[in-house]
């Protein structure tokens, strides 16, 4: 026979409660109300001990309900193990939610999971948060000119470069409050992208600078000098893209060849008279020997008309129709009559080009 609870009657379980007294005197969480929330009014990150918390840029979910997981994650305190938390949401204005928690546990190991319910008031107050108000300010540390050697920059190389520029500065969103992209502005040459951190801005060149093969140089300005004479600074990075692009003719250590890709890797091209392939690394001291001679458009093409072992490889002028021969190398292996192949014809001389892959591939 167990003594009865001392605050109602009923049979105790605990410490001389009932279990409904025990639960009552022992609650699951604990938070005060209202509680309050400053949010960014134009990217919804949410102001916290330690500095504005963003909210995901990929997040489909509700922004506010986002936002309330934030606040609440902190200051929703469970007081014993295991207790699960249902929010419901009761009245939503602008600036006030009204929502009801519902917590799931047991006060004690011993006892039956019950459930707990409570009426919570949040309450909106929409600001800026400081990388908005940089963005809305104009402020950039850093821009990153894109240009390249005596050509335009094209069109893939400005797509391909400016979504490299923009995933990096995702996922540094968050972890640098300067992590924003102010703008891009498209001018003749190139274009330059105007970076909110110049550590990111770096960060960024560095890949790119590698990637693309490409010469680099640092600028810094001095923008302005505060009272202590320390200085602001401006940095500006030019970076320039090779000459040559993939297809393109070039000569390396005095022989031609053609470009098959351009990567972090190095410059990989064929070498026409040999025949062979090499990858020319940018510290390589043959790095310094590569020299642009032609584009790929000054390629012609030719058909096979026959193709017999011991003898010269018949072909056909495709625009004079002009009938050629030429001796054989791995790359007239198993040609039929009627397959196009490419020539370029350099210093009198007619080399046959490797089939390069389509130029859909060759942009990544
Ligand atoms: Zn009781
Ligand atoms: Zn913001």
């Amino acid at each position: 026979m167990t003594a009865p609870c001392y605050l109602c009657g009923e049979p105790s379980v605990l410490d001389g409660l009932c279990q409904n007294c025990y639960n009552k005197d022992h609650p699951l969480i604990e938070f005060s109300s209202p509680l309050s929330i400053e949010t960014c009014k134009r990217c919804g990150s949410v102001n916290m001990p330690g500095g504005w918390k963003i909210i995901s840029p990929t997040s489909t979910e509700d922004v506010k309900e986002e936002q309330v997981g934030i606040l609440l994650d902190r200051e929703i305190k469970p007081l014993v193990e295991g207790v699960s938390l249902t929010l419901e949401e009761v009245n939503r204005l602008d600036r006030v939610l009204h929502l009801n928690v519902r917590a799931t546990g047991r006060s004690d190991p011993s006892l039956d999971e019950h459930d707990e319910e409570y009426p919570l008031e949040i309450r909106f107050r929409h600001s800026v948060c400081d990388m908005c108000s940089k963005i809305s300010g104009g402020y950039y540390e850093a821009i990153l000119q894109i240009r390249a050697d005596e050509r335009l920059v094209t069109e893939e190389e400005e797509t391909a470069i400016t979504n490299i520029a923009k995933e990096r500065t995702i996922s540094a969103y968050g972890k640098d409050d300067k992590a924003f992209i102010l703008d891009i502005m498209e001018n003749k040459y190139g274009f330059d992208i105007y970076f909110g951190s110049t550590h990111l801005c770096k960060r960024i060149t560095d890949e790119l600078e590698s990637r693309y093969l490409a010469e680099r140089k640092d600028n810094y300005k001095l923008v302005s000098q505060d009272r202590g004479g320390k200085g602001k600074y401006r940095t500006t990075i030019l970076l320039r893209l090779p000459h040559f692009v993939i297809g393109d003719f070039v000569e390396v250590s005095g022989k031609i060849c053609q470009v098959l890709n351009i990567s972090k890797g190095g410059l990989a091209c064929y070498n026409l008279p040999d025949g062979e392939r090499i990858t020319v690394s940018k510290k390589s001291a043959k790095w310094r020997t590569v020299k642009f001679i032609a584009e790929e458009s000054s390629k012609q093409a030719f058909t096979v008309v026959s193709n017999v072992y011991g003898q010269p490889l018949q072909i056909m002028d495709s625009v004079s129709y002009e009938l050629k021969e030429l001796e054989h190398s791995e790359l007239t292996e198993g040609l039929e009559p009627g397959a196009v192949i490419h020539l370029l014809n350099h210093e009198e001389k007619w080399y046959i080009l490797p089939s390069l892959p389509s130029s859909g591939e060759r942009a990544s």
